[in-house]
């Protein structure tokens, strides 16, 4: 698959037509387990010395062709699907991690991962260390003997803050530590960060790769180039697995050890597995998303700049703007497109942002980026609801703050809906004075 180009592996890669039937779109797989041929067979899988389906909650053949299209599409070599988001970030640092180990995060990161690596990780002895990834000296003074990896977003949620994926993946080279980039908003239609020296690749595939607003899932993307034998850091992939009569799964299996461990022990005991019926849904959706990534950019450019000329705005965080500091990052990294997701600020303030939210009659107000449809939330008063002040500042979700997901309608009707809904906004705000 390697030959073809982006748009030729988003409906192709993974996808053989079926075997037995000839059925064409990849079918649903809607089964919990397989027989094997024989006791042999059955032992060789149970001992990773071969690969095959044993049980839905390791490995599924619909899961299967969406992990070969997405590591396809990301530039990797293997990829691991699971639940959701939230459920992949944990099974990505699973395989590394050990109780008082350490990571670096940016401290702009979707309010929801800030949360869970900061409180729930603890938990787990995994200790979190944000700093603000746009100063490469603060990174690296951050990076001590017990940091495993560092962890950004290619571009930040909600923020239209751009990470310097190159120089970050430099700094995390140099140290000897993973870098793994959250190209859940970005999408490998604009940005492909192993490609920039990124070692793993996580998703919300819930947002633009399924891009209808049907399906929770996740993935991590491996590059399949780190080695995890240049220091002792990595026991947990080259030391000996306890629960697989003492295998070391980079010994063994070297350049798909980190996919092999996701799937054989991640999987297996924290269990959170993508469902074949959300499979088969992202599959559909990847199969559009050039396409639909070239319109929401399109769409939210033209929002951008009418919110930026709009009195009752105070600003507009839209990283094509020519006023973003991020805009050369962007145009590296991203070709040119800007994405569809970013942040506004009204005049009006907390009252302002609430009224804006409730006045909006096209867009709808959830809590949720990436589909067709135009979305819009004030991240203050839900999303970064449980972050301190200086946490939501840092992260671009002070009080004033809507961000707003560009969706694929007839862009008029969008500016109209929100042309009213701002007029509302000023009004609420001025009765709050
Ligand atoms: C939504 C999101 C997540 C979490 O994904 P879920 O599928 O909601 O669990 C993580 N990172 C980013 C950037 C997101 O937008």
């Amino acid at each position: 698959m390697t030959r073809y180009g982006f748009e030729t592996r988003m409906i192709h890669a993974g996808s053989e037509p079926e075997p037995v039937t000839g059925a064409r779109q990849t079918p649903i797989f809607q089964n919990t387990s397989y027989v094997f041929h024989d006791a042999d067979d059955a032992a060789a899988l149970f001992n990773l010395q071969s690969f095959g389906f044993i049980y839905s909650r390791l490995t599924n053949p619909t899961v299967a062709a969406l992990e070969e299209r997405l590591a396809s599409l990301e530039g990797g070599r293997g990829a691991t699907c699971a639940a959701s988001g939230h459920a992949a970030q944990l099974l990505a640092f699973f395989p590394f991690m050990e109780k008082g180990d350490r990571f670096v995060a940016s401290n702009r990161l979707y309010g929801g991962s800030i949360t869970q690596f900061s409180k729930t990780f603890a938990k787990f002895g995994w200790e979190v260390d944000f700093v603000d990834t746009g100063d490469l000296d603060a990174v690296r003074a951050a990076i001590g003997p017990a940091t495993k990896a560092l962890f950004a977003e290619s571009l930040a949620n909600p923020g239209g803050v751009v990470s310097d994926l190159e120089a970050l993946a430099r700094v995390a080279k140099d140290a000897g530590i993973l870098f793994i980039v959250d190209n859940t908003m970005a999408t490998p239609a604009l940005c492909r960060p192993i490609e920039w020296g990124a070692d793993l690749v996580v998703h919300s595939t819930t947002k633009f790769i399924s891009g209808n607003g049907t399906s929770m899932g996740g993935a991590v993307i491996d590059s399949g180039t780190f080695d995890w034998a240049q220091n002792d850091r990595y026991g947990g992939l080259t030391g000996p697995e306890p629960a697989y009569h003492g295998l070391s799964f980079y010994e063994s299996i070297g350049e798909m050890a980190f996919t092999a461990h996701y799937h054989a022990v991640g999987l297996r005991d924290l269990g959170a597995t993508m469902a074949p019926m959300n499979a088969f849904l992202t599959l559909l959706g990847l199969e559009t998303l050039s396409l639909r990534m070239e319109r929401h950019c399109d769409n939210a450019a033209t929002v951008a700049a009418f919110l930026a000329a709009h009195p009752a705005v105070a600003w507009v965080s839209f990283a094509g703007s020519d006023r973003s500091p991020f805009k050369p990052l962007a145009d590296r990294y991203f070709g040119g497109r800007y994405g569809s997701v970013f942040t506004f600020g009204l005049k009006g303030g907390y009252a302002a942002g609430m009224a804006l939210v409730e006045s909006c009659t096209l867009l709808s107000h959830l809590a949720n980026i990436g589909d067709t449809r135009s979305l819009i939330l004030h991240p203050a008063s839900t999303t970064h609801r449980q972050l301190t002040d200086a946490q939501r500042i840092a992260a671009g979700a002070g009080p004033e703050v809507v961000r707003i997901s560009v969706g694929l309608e007839t862009v008029k009707d969008i500016l109209a809906d929100l042309d009213q809904a701002l007029t509302r906004a000023g009004q609420a705000a001025q009765a709050a004075e």
